[in-house]
């Protein structure tokens, strides 16, 4: 059973978790261990060993910030940040309820602002978040001094390839059903 799971991440990721020698490397880099509740050695464990459950309801999975230290410093270099989005997207697909709602609130207005745009529309993105997670008031003031320094652009940004970036994640949401 672990086995058929280890074979369905590796074909459906790409990425060989069988090469993970626990050396920890990966949790003593990661700079957001400390909020998370099973750190990145113990999910490549737990995936080796068909935890799979256990992985979709934990914190960790929302916490990683896909910052690529650990790939960068793993000496075998497993991409788990690809495998921490895998067990993201398989958890809103199974609707695996997370405690905090505004996390998976904040997730879907990220992934949902670069499917229509192509790339992060940060104000659109901040209305989308603020309504999904109906916290509507939190943070103004911070959002009024951001745009006053034009950090918040009021329009989005042009790019080339916005229809190929959309035609991308429809084909993606064909294959995964979500
Ligand atoms: S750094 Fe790489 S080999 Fe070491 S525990 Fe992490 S994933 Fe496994
Ligand atoms: S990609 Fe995720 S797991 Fe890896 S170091 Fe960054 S936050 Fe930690």
């Amino acid at each position: 059973m672990a086995n058929e799971f280890v074979k369905k991440i590796n074909d459906d990721t790409g990425v060989n978790i069988n090469l993970c020698y626990q050396c920890k490397t990966c949790s003593l880099s990661c700079p957001f261990a400390s909020v998370m509740d099973i750190l990145p050695h113990q999910v490549i464990r737990k995936l080796q060993t068909g935890e799979e459950n256990e992985l979709l309801e934990s914190t960790t999975i929302w916490h990683c910030g896909t910052c690529e230290t650990c790939v960068t410093r793993c000496p075998n270099k497993i991409d788990i940040p690809r495998v921490m989005d895998y067990l993201r997207q398989t958890a809103l697909q199974k609707k695996v309820a997370y405690g905090d709602k505004k996390v998976t609130a904040f997730h879907k207005a990220f992934i949902n602002s670069i499917r229509q745009w192509g790339r992060q529309y940060e104000l659109g993105m901040l209305l989308e978040f603020k309504i999904r997670s109906r916290d509507y008031f939190s943070d103004i003031p911070l959002g009024i001094s951001m745009m006053l320094k034009r950090k918040l652009p009021f329009l989005p940004e042009r790019i080339k390839g916005k229809n190929e970036v959309k035609d991308m994640f429809n084909s993606l949401d064909k294959k995964s059903g979500i």
